[in-house]
This record gives structure tokens, sequence and C-alpha cells, in this order.
């Protein structure tokens, strides 16, 4: 913990690649009605933070609600590897955790996250 490090990742059939550089010990459990569907343990960083680096055009935006967030997935696989959205002015980017390379999701302290009143 405590460590800032870039992570590579990608969707399930490696279409989609991206990076990400954050400090992650701790994951978040949201429960509102799309993470908790598909069980995404989740780190939010700044745009800056994050890069994709191949596979951007097989990507599928999925809204709802409010629409604020960008649930994007694999046109091909249909993981959701990460999603886009805009707070306190700021471009940010959410990474499921589960989509990174050499993570060990086990080592991770969960957090819950009430995305379901939000
Ligand atoms: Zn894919």
């Amino acid at each position: 913990m405590g460590e800032m490090k870039t992570y590579s990742g990608s969707c399930h059939c490696g279409k989609i690649r991206f990076e990400v550089t954050a400090d992650i010990g701790k994951a978040s459990s949201c429960n509102c009605s799309i993470c908790g569907r598909t069980g995404w343990l989740m780190t939010s960083v700044l745009s800056d933070a994050f890069k994709v680096l191949s596979g951007a055009e097989a990507q599928v935006d999925y809204q709802f609600g409010s629409k604020t967030m960008h649930h994007l997935f694999c046109g091909t696989c249909g993981v959701r590897a990460f999603g886009t959205y805009a707070a306190d002015g700021q471009d940010k980017i959410v990474v499921n955790l589960r989509c990174l390379d050499g993570l060990d999701i086990d080592a991770l302290e969960i957090q819950k996250f009430d995305g379901k009143s939000y």
C-alpha cells in the first residue's frame, strides 16, 4: 500500500487495452443497479492517470438514469473495464480493478460504496 504504480489492463477479448497509474490499496464495492449486477470492484482516478492504449473504437457507451456516467463496454466480449464521468469540474475514470493485470484482488481492502443512493 501507499505506492503509485502503473498497471495495464484489458477487456476479456483484448481489443481494449489501457494503462492506469494509481495507488491501489483499497477497492470500492458498489451497490448501484449496474455494479451490483456486474460485480465490480473499482477505484476512481483523474483522467490524467489513465490512458486507452488500443481499442477505443471497440467501445460501446451505455448510459442510464441521470446519464452522468459513460458505462463503456467492449462491443465484442461485453466486459465493462472502465467508465468515464465528470465530477467537481474534473474528468475522471472509474476502473474495474478485476480487469487489471497482476493485481492481487484478494489483498485489497474492500470498502462499500453506496452508489444506489446517488
Ligand atoms: Zn473485448
